[in-house]
């Protein structure tokens, strides 16, 4: 990866220390997406490797998940399916328990969003202990998806998300890390 890349991503992306909790450092994208530039090679870049393959549905992980999740369905002429937190999707639904820092919580997806056997990309802004993103593979799963990867603008490495999600059978794709949380 070119660092000229790296370095557009991570000036682009604000940090807030004490967010939302003292002792968490929040890596806040909004400014990357209000930054053309920065945007557009974060799509891209997640993108470069399934241009040519047959894409057929992104599942957006709510809320972050579905600004980069459009644009990516849209780059890759492929279908967008929102996974949003339980209670929030209109019609019969598939859910799943995922674990947060302290505790559980539910996400959903609609039953027929994604077919057998179709090829489905997650993605979400960013990875940290992997909860989120391995709740949202068992619903992709649970649906016979075939999951060809999963893509996040941020790696906190430190916290074991990748790993957990590779353990599964997952290919992950980040473009910038940060050590510690
Ligand atoms: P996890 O389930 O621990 O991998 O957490 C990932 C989810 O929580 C993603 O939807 C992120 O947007 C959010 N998240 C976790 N940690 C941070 C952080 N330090 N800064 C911004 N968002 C975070």
């Amino acid at each position: 990866m070119k660092s000229s890349l790296q370095d557009t991503l991570l000036a682009s992306i604000r940090n807030i220390a004490d967010y939302p909790r003292p002792g968490i450092m929040f890596r806040d994208i909004t400014t990357l997406l209000g930054d053309a530039r920065a945007f557009r090679r974060a799509v891209d870049e997640l993108v470069h490797p399934y241009a040519g393959n047959k894409i057929d549905k992104i599942a957006g992980i709510e809320a972050r998940g579905f600004i980069l999740g459009g644009a990516i369905a849209h780059q890759l002429s492929a279908g967008f399916v929102p996974i949003r937190k339980k209670g929030k999707l209109p019609y019969e639904t598939v859910r799943v328990a995922y674990s947060l820092e302290y505790g559980v919580d539910e996400m959903e997806m609609h039953k027929d969003a994604v077919a057998p056997g179709e090829k489905v990309i997650l993605v979400d802004d960013l990875i940290a202990t992997g909860g989120t993103a391995e709740g949202a593979t068992k619903l992709l799963t649970q649906m016979g998806a075939d999951i060809i990867a999963a893509c996040f603008v941020i790696d906190l490495p430190d916290l074991g998300g990748r790993a957990k999600l590779e353990a599964l059978g997952v290919p992950v794709r980040t473009l910038v890390a940060f050590e510690g949380d």
